[in-house]
């Protein structure tokens, strides 16, 4: 028995995505730049491509998509492109907790292009504090970046009112969308965000293509030039294959919206609940109140995340870990540390996360593996005794 528990990692393509996209390989091969058929046959399917996404996303019109490479680039490309179109302001504002794509340009830019960097703190539970960020906008405030949801916790951001308050002081604010675009509503033609990134690999598209949401009138500066491609916003030969896939990918993702928080959504109830029932000492991390239907990051006290996966992988289950291994040291991740979980919860914490193709049966496999393979390595642990643990024990605020 296997169970693919790593969806906030990469999703598998969908059927339809595949069927979608296998033409686009062989008799369908044309350059959709070219001036004849076979071009012009790429270029019609490139556009309803994009109206699909122009749909999922709520956008006012479809030129306000641009398709990139990954998210990665939609990122980089978007904060490059708000610094550049405002010289005179040189502060940003961003999250603790944002995925690397965003944060480590942030800090790169802070620490070798003279701009001003305020990273906002969370709670225990992942949480922003409003009036913290209020405090920090001004006239300076060049841009304001805040991802839709934590790829780690699955915490929802309220990036629409944060994105209200950026309009209010005339700064740009861009929205890395990568874990939020397919499970959570969008309607961004009534909202103040003016930049949206997105990535077709975590909703069933395939990987190498992503998504630059870019409101129109917005100043932009590309980020890769060369062509004409992208309307001169994006250069290079576009990926046929992956738009097409990406597409239909927006499509069936609007089809199947409800089920996130239906069928998904109870099935990772269950697992917490299964697991958490039979396993002391460990908890839900995230705002559980506020958050993505198909995450659960649980943290196991008194283990190493590293250990659990690795034993979850011999049954057949993948799952991620929110520790990395850096220069010789486990090192929990940056959003646990954020959050203030200390090293000994932080540290054995593991990400399952669902989609709408896991099964019960999945789910009933990681309900009866998961509580066993803590026990045991529990057993070998230096923080656990005989009974219970050797050390007090992390009570998290909510629990
Ligand atoms: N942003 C978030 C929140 C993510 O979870 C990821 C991937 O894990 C990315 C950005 C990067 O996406 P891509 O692999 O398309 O560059």
């Amino acid at each position: 028995m296997t169970a693919y528990l790593d969806n906030n990692a990469t999703t598998a393509c969908a059927p339809e995505v595949v069927s979608a996209l296998l033409p686009f390989f062989s008799e369908q091969f044309g350059n959709p730049s070219s001036m004849h058929e076979f071009g012009s046959k790429v270029e019609g399917a490139i556009r309803n491509a994009r109206s699909e996404v122009q749909q999922l996303l709520g956008a006012a019109l479809d030129s306000e998509i641009i398709f990139t490479s990954c998210a990665s680039e939609s990122n980089n490309t978007a904060i490059h492109s708000a610094l550049k179109v405002q010289a005179g302001r040189k502060e940003i504002i961003t999250s603790a907790v944002e995925h690397p794509a965003v944060l480590s340009l942030c800090k790169y830019l802070a620490e070798h292009e003279g701009y001003t960097l305020h990273i906002l703190p969370v709670d225990g539970r992942g949480r922003l504090n409003l009036a913290h960020y209020e405090s920090l906008l001004s006239e300076r405030t060049a841009l304001v970046s805040i991802m839709w949801a934590n790829n780690e916790t699955g915490t929802l951001f309220p990036v629409l009112k944060m994105a209200e308050m950026a309009k209010g002081v005339g700064a740009i604010f861009h929205t890395d969308a990568v874990q939020a675009a397919g499970k959570v509503p969008i309607n961004l033609k009534d909202s103040a965000i003016d930049m949206l990134s997105l990535s077709g690999h975590k909703l069933h598209a395939p990987k190498g293509i992503g998504v630059l949401y870019l409101r129109r009138g917005l100043r932009y500066r590309p980020l890769l030039r060369g062509g004409h491609q992208e309307r001169g916003r994006r250069a290079g030969t576009e990926n046929v294959t992956g738009i097409v896939g990406l597409g239909e990918a927006a499509r069936l993702a609007r089809e199947h919206m409800n089920e996130e928080w239906t069928t998904v959504k109870r099935l990772r109830d269950r697992l917490e609940v299964g697991v958490l029932l039979q396993t002391p000492y460990a908890f839900v991390t995230g705002d559980p109140d506020n958050r993505l239907p198909n995450t659960a990051n649980i943290a196991f006290e008194y283990i190493e995340g590293e250990a659990i996966l690795l034993h979850l992988n011999h049954a057949g289950i993948a799952a991620s870990s929110g520790s990395a291994c850096t220069s010789g040291s486990l090192e929990p991740s940056h959003v646990m540390r954020a959050m203030g979980i200390p090293y000994t919860a932080a540290h054995g914490t593991v990400r399952f996360s669902l989609s709408r193709y896991t099964t019960e049966a999945e789910i009933d496999h990681v309900i009866a593996t998961v509580p066993k393979i803590i026990a045991n390595l529990r057993k070998l642990s230096p923080y656990w005794g005989e009974s219970g643990p050797a050390q007090k024990a992390f009570q998290p605020e909510y629990a």
